[in-house]
């Protein structure tokens, strides 16, 4: 039995684009629990099989992605002959249309790995579909029956102890084109510890017990709001946070750096969540604020990280992801800078108006953020700060009040502008207002999107003259004599003109000049 998981995350119609130096923690951890059962499995990504031919010699098709990547999923899956096609990921919080718009036999619905592990007990090791009575005892899925789709019953999250025991592959790595260059994301942590709710369109009673209550109080809401900020679905899906240990992490990057790897990413939805699950357990971590980030255990992660020599030769890097700016204290900041400085951080803004914010359920305030962002950057850290545009309630004012906070952020120290339009996502609360439309089709949403770009153009001027390590990846698809290289630590994408081919290597360039709002030219000055 030879199983093939296909990454389809961010390949929307069949070209990633955005964010083509990426590689997702999810299809390792997929292929991971293959390997616990000796079963061979390989990972490709949904462009190479539909720019290419489907590998051969596959008995079992696993498709991860998002609902905006439908269009290339039901692509794969229609070159597939194969037995049983899988979908999971993102995608399956609405299993019943991920099912009937890809053609996939059976959807993962939220945690897979125990779903996955029961799957196979009943059969799919065989590479057959269990039939449909041993399904309904399975929690977690959806098929089809007939012209209909079932749902079994939705799994409870996945204890801390049971998520550190699966062991995601890293040989399988290789399956993706650019793993040499890419970011490759290392899952350090899953959940949220944002319990607050939105108070936007819903019916609260204002019993204040999911900003006030004890961590258990604030795990279920008397009218049934879905925990998090509205138009997220990070706690419903997976709960609280669980931190995985860290001698677990470390051997997954020692693995993945010989395997040729020379970014890697700490993946959380919050990376100072991470350690804190452990000073509350067994209660569940559902306050964003207290207590305070458990800074021995980041310590120790971060300094077992560093102390693997291409971290100490520096022809490697470790990054983080996301942080709450309700958690960036000043000596959470300087612990961060420590280990990480020179790299970027990710910090959800999303709105400039407090009200606004309150209502959404944000568990920072702006003032909070624009503090966070300064004590980050004076910590030597990259803020890249986050909005999102055409959320439920945005107005005028608070239109007016997020271009003011993204320059405000600028000032404090954001090197990055990153702006979302708002999409509307199944089991989060706002899974019942539409998605926004593109910025140029409302004022205000527009004049949001020329402040970002506005900040983003000075930020990279700024950059000129400047030397950064890159790792080159690729040749540029719109000019052959161009190579395209990703920073090692931080910073827009480089174009360098070289005949040489330079894939895979690391190599400081001078910042030449700006491109466009992403993209800087740069000229090779060292080479390692
Ligand atoms: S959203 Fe729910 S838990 Fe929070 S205050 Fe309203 S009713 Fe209470
Ligand atoms: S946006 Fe961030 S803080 Fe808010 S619920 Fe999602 S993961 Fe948590």
């Amino acid at each position: 039995m030879k199983a093939l998981i296909v990454d389809a995350l961010a390949s929307g119609k069949g070209e990633r684009k955005a964010t083509k130096d990426a590689i997702g923690a999810g299809p390792r951890t997929v292929a991971g629990i293959f390997e616990s059962n000796d079963i061979e499995a390989s990972i490709i990504e949904a462009e190479t099989i539909l720019t290419g031919d489907l590998p051969i010699g596959f008995n079992l098709l696993l498709v991860s992605g998002m609902t905006g990547d439908i269009p290339s999923i039901r692509k794969v899956v229609s070159h597939w002959e194969g037995g049983p096609a899988l979908i999971g990921g993102p995608v399956t919080s609405d299993p019943e249309q991920a099912l009937r718009r890809t053609g996939c036999d059976l959807a993962v619905v939220g945690e897979g790995e125990e779903t996955l592990s029961e799957l196979l007990d009943a059969g799919l090791a065989g590479g057959e579909l269990p039939d449909e009575d041993s399904l309904r005892k399975i929690r977690g899925l959806a098929f089809k029956t007939g012209s209909s789709v079932e749902m079994t019953q939705l799994r409870r999250v996945i204890p801390r102890q049971t998520f550190d025991g699966y062991k995601p592959s890293t040989s399988t790595i290789k399956g993706y084109t650019l793993y040499r260059s890419a970011r490759v994301y290392v899952e350090v942590l899953r959940g949220c510890s944002n319990y607050h709710r939105s108070l936007l369109g819903g019916n609260c009673e204002s019993c204040g017990v999911c900003r006030k209550g004890t961590l258990l109080e604030r795990y279920d809401c008397p009218i049934g709001t879905p925990p998090g900020c509205g138009y997220c679905s990070v706690p419903s899906l997976y709960g609280p946070p669980k931190s995985r240990l860290s001698y677990g992490i470390k051997n997954e990057i020692v693995a993945l750096l010989k395997e040729g790897v020379s970014r890697v990413v700490l993946s959380a939805p919050c990376f100072l969540d991470y350690g804190r699950d452990l000073l509350v357990e067994p209660e569940p971590l559902t306050d964003p604020r207290n207590p305070e980030p458990n800074y021995g255990e980041i310590e120790e992660l971060l300094s077992s990280l560093m102390d693997i020599p291409r971290m100490r030769d520096e022809t490697a890097a470790i990054m983080i992801e996301n942080i709450k700016a309700s958690l960036v204290t000043e000596k959470a900041a300087r612990l961060l800078g420590k280990y990480l400085a020179g790299t970027p951080v990710s910090i959800g803004f999303e709105t400039g108006s407090k009200f606004h914010s309150e209502l959404m359920g944000r568990p920072s305030t702006p003032r909070e953020t624009l503090t966070a962002i300064k004590r980050l950057k004076k910590a030597g850290m990259k803020p890249y700060v986050y909005f999102i545009h055409g959320l439920p309630g945005q107005s005028e004012e608070t239109v007016d009040e997020t271009v003011k906070a993204i320059e405000d952020s600028r000032e404090e120290g954001a090197e990055r502008i990153i702006l979302y339009r708002f999409q509307s996502l199944p089991m989060s609360a706002f899974h019942s207002y539409p998605s926004a439309p593109p910025n140029v089709s409302d004022p205000g949403s527009r004049r949001i999107h020329e402040a970002a770009v506005k900040t983003n153009i000075e930020a990279k001027e700024s950059m000129v003259g400047k030397v950064i390590r890159v790792v080159v990846a690729e040749r540029y698809d719109r000019n052959r004599r161009q190579l395209v290289a990703y920073p090692l630590k931080h910073g827009p994408v480089v174009l360098i003109e070289s005949p040489e081919s330079l894939e895979g290597r690391v190599i400081d360039v001078e910042v030449t000049g700006v491109a466009s709002e992403r993209i800087v030219n740069g000229r090779p000055v060292a080479m390692f």
